[in-house]
Parts: C-alpha cells; sequence; structure tokens
C-alpha cells in the first residue's frame, strides 16, 4: 500500500521563494521548549537530588548526578539553530550569502549579529563535532568559522569562553542564545 504524506499547508511560490509558513509561532514553540531545560536543571527537584545523591566528595551540581550539562547545553544550541534554520526555509527569507563566512547561514540570513555568528559557530561543533571539541576538521580551510579561530581564546557575547580547543558553555549560555533566537523570531511575529 502507498503512503500517503499528508501536509497540512499548502507550498506557495512568491518572489522566486517557496513559502509554507510565515508565521514563526513553531520555531518560538520550540525556542521555549529549549530553554526549559534551564528551568528543570535549576528546579527544586533537581536541588533536592543533588544534596540527597551527591557524595560530599563531588561538587554539589546536577553534573555529579551525571547529567552533562555542557553537552545538553551545546545540543540545545544545535536545536536554537534547527528553529531558526526551519523558519527561514518556511518563512521564505531569502538566502543571503555572508560576508564572514561566505555561505548561506544563519547570521547571514537573520541580519549578521554577532550573537547569531556565534550560535552558527557553536552549532556546528555540537552538530558535526565531538561535543564542542574542535579539532582539526573543524577549523579545516573549507571553513571559515565567524567568531572561533583556533588557538585563540575567544570570550562569547554569552559569557561562554572558547578555550582555543573547547568551549565553555552552561546554562546562562543557553538562555542567552535562546533569547538572542526569540528576539529574532518575534520581528515576524
Ligand atoms: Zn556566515
Amino acid at each position: 500500500m502507498a503512503l500517503r504524506i499528508q501536509t497540512s499547508r499548502k507550498i506557495r511560490w512568491e518572489g522566486g521563494l517557496f513559502v509554507t509558513d510565515r508565521n514563526p509561532g513553531r520555531a518560538l514553540d520550540v525556542v521555549r521548549r529549549i530553554e526549559v531545560m534551564c528551568d528543570f536543571v535549576e528546579s527544586e527537584g533537581v536541588r533536592e537530588a543533588v544534596n540527597k545523591y551527591v557524595p560530599v566528595t563531588m561538587p554539589f551540581d546536577p553534573g555529579s548526578l551525571g547529567f552533562d550539562i555542557p553537552l545538553w547545553v551545546g545540543l540545545g544550541i544545535v536545536g536554537l539553530w534547527a528553529a531558526l534554520d526551519a523558519f527561514g526555509e518556511r518563512g521564505g527569507l531569502p538566502d543571503q550569502q555572508c560576508s564572514r563566512c561566505g555561505k548561506s547561514c544563519i547570521a547571514g540570513r537573520f541580519g549578521g549579529q554577532r550573537s547569531l555568528q556565534e550560535l552558527e559557530d557553536l552549532r556546528h561543533l555540537y552538530a558535526h563535532n565531538y561535543a564542542g571539541d574542535a579539532d582539526d576538521q573543524y577549523f579545516d580551510l573549507r571553513w571559515r568559522r565567524h567568531v572561533l579561530a583556533r588557538g585563540v581564546v575567544v570570550p562569547l557575547l554569552s559569557g561562554g569562553r572558547f578555550d582555543g580547543e573547547r568551549v565553555h558553555l552552561d546554562l546562562p549560555q543557553l538562555r542567552f542564545y535562546a533569547r538572542a533566537a526569540r528576539d529574532v523570531l518575534q520581528r515576524f511575529v
């Protein structure tokens, strides 16, 4: 039996671009749900679990329960990027070649601000590399990064830091990039 794929929105062709949905509501919803991770990790329940189960010899944070916060922050950043990318495609935003990386990227598409340039570089670190580890392949000459550079310490607008090889992220950084993504999307509401 043939599968029938149902689509809830019709594709329109406007000014040379495919448009299915100009409403950023779904992207904003993804941003909100990613942000909830910060609320959860900082919740009273997790605090109680840390107090109850983390041995006194270990740091009193959820990481000592085996939850790798920097890794999940990085994956949250990938999700923020995906929400922006999905809206950019469905909302018919024109592809703009970015002056920094020379490609069509989120920063180029949504205005080129530094926060989005950081978001673009960071999402590559987690979507195509090993959990924030900027190896030789990350700095391959085929890819021009926006703000990160091999062997260079780079302070990030979010308060995070790239030490030349690895990026150091925590919950405030995820909140920062979620806010940046929301600010961009709300321009289209
Ligand atoms: Zn770019």
